[in-house]
């Protein structure tokens, strides 16, 4: 096995961007013609991230397959929904990332204990070390054996220092110790604050965090700074002194406005070259012709010709983070159409209090995105969103739970269906047109056991939703959820002008609802926004953009 490792660790700071450094890392090996892989490692000790709130913790992404997680015999988990640094991989690699490659503490406590239960370790004390942190590098290993990566990149998320982050530390202290020279590296992200008042870069808390790394037998390779702007020479030499790597291994990670340009960023400061000479890996420059086909590609979102304004109201809005895919999908389908996307958050929670602010909020947008979401709380604004849109004829996309919403607003103030609502929200409505998936009603656990993962999808010819996809009959897209709008009702809603256009193969399960007539109002059941890639847009996505870049240009 010729698999090499990149170690991703951080330091200082949580939110400093990680996950869009360790994407750019394996990106560079791309750019050199290599097949990489990753791995996030979350400390934590949930499973997975499926049952954290957005706010809390920013989206939760959904991978194409859901991984049948076994940790001991008997024991079984589906896991589909996992960290949302996951879709920054998939999106700057063009890649379907695994779920089994997000290993959490929760996991391998997990397997270790239900192992102890069921007899593997008899006789022995179970510890941190050597049963946990074995538990750890034998999920990296399996992970390289099937995979056959040529790179992997393993990030570790949280910060040096975290009690929860120490077992894995520990592990990849082990695991490099294991391999002969020349098979792991070690990148260090930090943050290098600039302190306006002496005009400096200042370098403290960088050497802070690589000693702590030290003193637990880790010494980085690189240190990729955070910044706002370049690191001075300065800058770099002290890092390079204090923290004992090479000056040419302190790499600047200053703000970019198109994040997607950090590969090439990093690509120019030498760290591709640097990284593969230290893995002695044999190509160690970049293919001129890769790299030129990212620069193309960045160009297009660095220079648009015009701008288009989505309105995004949603109950997750107190960080952007919650809706990251489709912030991305946006702008991928933007971009590819030589257009900028202005996007506005808005808490729709405050609709509730005061309707008027509907129109007061929206009228300016181009095109509005009722989000996913789950609950209560906030749904009524959303509902009132939706009534505008369809009152309107505002160009509008809901995606999952923002489907269901067009849906109960379109049964209450279009078929007159008063109280409609999802059973989700209100249980005891008169008309439940959003209702639970007959097969999610014995479920009782929380905790990937909704409609998860990458599944067929059946257009309806002659639809928006068909002309979208290029008139393709049959795609797959993502999905996330318990609740679905009802067959009936929506055959019913047909003489009312609405379009069903697209269901499962049996026909049971409504995957998308559109408007008949001249407005582009879709909603989606599945998760688009998923599969939206930095070179390829999702085709709704691209096709809600372009609809809603005619509305502005027809003065709508
Ligand atoms: N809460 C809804 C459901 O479970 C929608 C989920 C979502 O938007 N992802 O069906």
């Amino acid at each position: 096995m010729n698999t090499r490792y990149v170690f991703v660790t951080g330091g200082v700071l949580s939110g400093i961007g990680k996950g869009v450094v360790s994407a750019s890392i394996a990106k560079l090996f791309q750019f050199r013609g290599y097949k990489v892989d990753m791995i996030k490692i979350d400390p934590y000790l949930n499973v997975d991230p499926g049952t954290l709130n957005p706010v809390e913790h920013g989206e939760v992404f959904v991978c194409e397959e859901v991984w049948r997680f076994e940790p001991a015999r008997g024991y079984e988990f589906a896991i589909a929904e996992i960290d949302q640094d996951f879709g920054t991989y998939e999106r700057f690699l063009d890649a379907n990332m695994h779920p089994s490659h997000n290993i959490t503490s929760g996991q391998v406590y997990l397997t270790v204990i239900l192992r102890e239960r069921t007899g593997e370790y008899l006789g022995r004390t179970i510890q941190v070390i050597p049963h946990v942190t074995d538990e750890i590098k034998r999920r990296i290993r399996m992970i390289a054996e099937s995979c056959r990566p040529d790179v992997l990149v393993v990030e570790v998320g949280g910060t040096v220092g975290d009690i929860e982050a120490m077992p894995f530390l520990e592990a990849i202290r082990q695991f490099r110790l294991e391999m002969p020279p020349g098979y792991t590296a070690l990148v260090h992200v930090t943050l290098v604050p600039y302190l306006r008042t002496v005009g400096q870069q200042k370098t403290k808390p960088t050497q802070h965090s690589v000693r702590e790394l030290q003193s637990m037998g880790l010494q980085p390779d690189v240190i990729v700074a955070r910044s706002d702007d370049y690191l001075t020479e300065d800058v770099k030499r002290k890092i390079s002194l204090f923290c004992n790597v090479p000056p040419e291994a302190v790499i600047s990670d200053p703000d970019l406005e198109v994040v997607y340009e950090l590969p090439l960023v990093f690509e120019r400061q030498g760290l591709g070259r640097y990284l593969a000479r230290l893995l002695r890996l044999e190509r160690v420059e970049g293919d001129a012709e890769r790299i030129a086909e990212w620069e193309g590609v960045v160009g297009l979102y660095k220079s648009p010709r015009d701008f288009v304004t989505i309105a995004m109201p949603g109950k997750y809005t107190m960080i952007h983070d919650s809706y990251i895919s489709i912030n991305e999908a946006l702008k991928h389908a933007a971009a590819h159409q030589g257009l900028g996307v202005k996007i506005k958050h808005v808490d729709s929670e405050r609709f509730e209090e005061d309707p008027g602010l509907v129109e007061e909020e929206l009228a300016r947008a181009d095109g509005i995105l009722l989000t996913p979401g789950f609950g209560s709380r906030g749904v009524e604004g959303m509902i009132e969103v939706a009534r505008y849109a369809i009152e309107r004829g505002k160009t509008f996309l809901g995606i999952c739970f923002g489907a269901q919403l067009l849906f109960v607003a379109f049964c209450r103030y279009v078929m007159g269906l008063k109280g409609a609502n999802s059973t989700e929200v209100d249980p005891g409505t008169p008309y439940p047109v959003v209702d639970l998936l007959p097969e999610q009603r014995g479920v009782a656990t929380k905790g990937g056991t909704m409609r998860l993962g990458a599944h067929d999808v059946y257009l309806v010819e002659g639809t928006r939703v068909y002309e979208a996809y290029g008139g393709q009959k049959v795609i797959r897209e993502r999905f996330r959820h318990r609740y679905h709008i009802v067959l009936d009702y929506a055959v019913k809603a047909r003489d009312a002008g609405l379009v069903i256009s697209a269901t499962d193969a049996a026909g049971r399960v409504v995957n998308a609802i559109e408007l008949a007539g001249e407005a582009w109002v879709v909603g989606v059941q599945f998760h688009p926004e998923f599969k939206s890639r930095v070179v390829r847009p999702s085709p709704i996505y691209a096709a809600f953009i372009r609809a809603a870049y005619e509305a502005k240009k027809g003065g709508k």
